[in-house]
């Protein structure tokens, strides 16, 4: 989906690393976002992301970090794995497509780890993933890039003057058999009364499958 025109190439190409990754944390906490919300999970936060969005609650993951070889970061999941035998690995970021996944993917479904990524979609990798979360940008015109249309579980979008019902339309235009969580702004002091008004509005022209998408992890102001 091209919104306005854009067509995602003023973005960089995903960087091969070979057999390491730019890591910016691994740790294990709960879901708090979307329809797998309250699932015990391992996230891997990787390093980097090109769209740096003024509201982005993750920043910090923008340029810090360390190099890990793949092995390593698997040795870190396994370790929270025997700590909560239940948990999903969550690949997040910064934005994880902007590196190669394959390898760590691939190790990862070796092992039966249920895997769910994380993605502003402007990439995409072919990459054997269980739950694909897509959270276009305003930033990036709210594009997605056509190879994830079909991959799409669910969307997150960020309440703000840019995500206009016509934007909703068109996201909703893709198919129409996944949910589009509306999300509060973290640094907008109305962001609850915002989040409502426009998810009322989606109710009222009858925009199918939009929810309201109430972040636990700032709720129980956890990572
Ligand atoms: S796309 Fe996501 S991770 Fe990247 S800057 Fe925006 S909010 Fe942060």
């Amino acid at each position: 989906m091209g919104i306005r025109g854009y067509s995602g190439q003023l973005f960089g190409k995903v960087i091969p690393l070979g057999d390491e990754m730019h890591i910016h944390e691994i740790f294990w906490s709960v879901q708090g976002e979307g329809l797998r919300s309250g699932h015990p999970s391992i996230f891997v936060r990787t390093t980097g992301c090109t769209l740096q969005c003024p509201y982005c609650d993750t920043r910090d993951s923008w340029v810090t970090g360390t190099k890990m070889k793949v092995e390593q970061i698997v040795l870190e999941i396994e370790k929270y794995k025997e700590m909560y035998p239940q948990s999903q690995v969550v690949l997040t970021g910064g934005e994880p497509l902007e590196q190669d996944l394959s390898e760590m993917v691939s190790r990862l479904k070796q092992k039966k780890f249920f895997l769910s990524i994380e993605t502003n979609g402007i990439y995409f990798q072919s990459l054997d993933i269980d739950w694909w979360t897509v959270s276009p940008k305003d930033i990036a015109d709210f594009y997605i890039a056509a190879d994830l249309h079909e991959k799409i579980d669910e969307v997150k979008c960020i309440v703000n003057q840019n995500l206009t019902l016509d934007v909703l339309e068109r996201i909703r235009a893709i198919r129409t058999d996944f949910p589009i969580f509306l999300q509060p702004d973290f640094f907008n002091p109305n962001k609850y009364q915002d989040t409502l008004e426009l998810y009322e509005q989606c109710q009222k022209v009858a925009i199918p499958g939009v929810r309201l998408g109430i972040q636990l992890q700032h709720i129980l102001d956890i990572r």
